[in-house]
């Protein structure tokens, strides 16, 4: 059998939350689980009663806190595994994770760095499990989280991200359309975005950026051309991830 975080587990679903009217956070029960740094994802496997199984990828929505794994599940229509896990799936069931995976794109409370979380629509949520750790670990690190989404309907977490929180920032941008308060048109995240809700270069922050393949590379490239070393701009992808 093989041993660690290359062996598959049988986690069972406690609990679900509604984020939006397309996405859904599941709280699994893992035993086994060896805990997890924020921005660690995992994969789940599904395996039908005729044998057929295939895989996805998702990220942990919250820091470690015993055998309890958080993922945050945005339905894609049409897909194999998201209206699956998102619409069927229920308190109670089965279902085999493997992790946690990743060590590159992951924040320590340690760390004293200036942060700027940089997120696009599903993106958000290895950059919330940050955010929750900073919490959990009492940190003073200063976080600025810069948020696209499409509307307001469509931000996760709303209710801890609204609420006022000592040393961190969010600004959100609506991409198709803003709260009646919010001054602006909806746009994509641009340089001034970045520039006015992000750190000045020479605070050598840590950046995390995650989200679609291509609003990673553009958000990336500005970062970048603002001066920021490349190797403090991390990026997590989320381009299918179907095996
Ligand atoms: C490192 C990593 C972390 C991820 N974390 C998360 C997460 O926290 N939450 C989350 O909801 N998803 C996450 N994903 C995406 C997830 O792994 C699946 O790709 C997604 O749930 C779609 O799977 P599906 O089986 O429903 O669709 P599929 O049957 O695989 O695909 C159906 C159709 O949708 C397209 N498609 C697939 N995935 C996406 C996507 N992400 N965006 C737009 N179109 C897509 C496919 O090209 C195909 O045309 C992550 C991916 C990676 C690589």
């Amino acid at each position: 059998m093989v041993q660690g975080k290359l062996a598959w587990r049988v986690g069972r679903l406690a609990e679900v939350r509604d984020e939006t009217p397309t996405a859904r956070t599941l709280v699994l029960d893992v035993p086994g689980w060896p805990g997890h740094l924020a921005g660690q994802h995992v994969d789940v496997r599904l395996t039908a009663e005729d044998g057929y199984s295939t895989t996805r990828t998702y990220s942990i929505a919250a820091p470690a806190d015993g055998e309890r794994v958080e993922i945050t599940v945005q339905r894609v229509p049409g897909g194999e595994v998201s209206p699956f896990l998102t619409e069927v799936f229920a308190p109670g069931d089965p279902v085999e994770l493997r992790g946690p995976v990743g060590g590159w794109f992951v924040w320590r409370p340690a760390s004293r760095d200036p942060v700027l979380l940089v997120a696009g629509g599903a993106g958000i949520v290895p950059l919330m499990a940050m955010v929750r750790a900073r919490r959990q670990a009492g940190s003073r690190t200063p976080f600025k989280l810069l948020y696209s989404v499409r509307t307001p309907e469509d931000v996760y977490y709303a209710g801890e991200l609204r609420r006022p929180e000592a040393g961190l920032d969010v600004t959100f941008v609506y991409s198709r359309k803003g709260p009646a308060d919010w001054p602006g048109e909806p746009h994509r995240i641009g340089v001034a975005d970045v520039n006015n809700a992000g750190w000045p270069a020479e605070f050598a922050p840590q950046c995390f950026v995650c989200g679609p393949t291509g609003f990673v590379e553009a958000v990336a490239n500005i970062l970048v051309a603002l001066g920021h070393a490349p190797r403090r701009v991390k990026t997590e992808r989320f381009g299918p991830s179907g095996s």
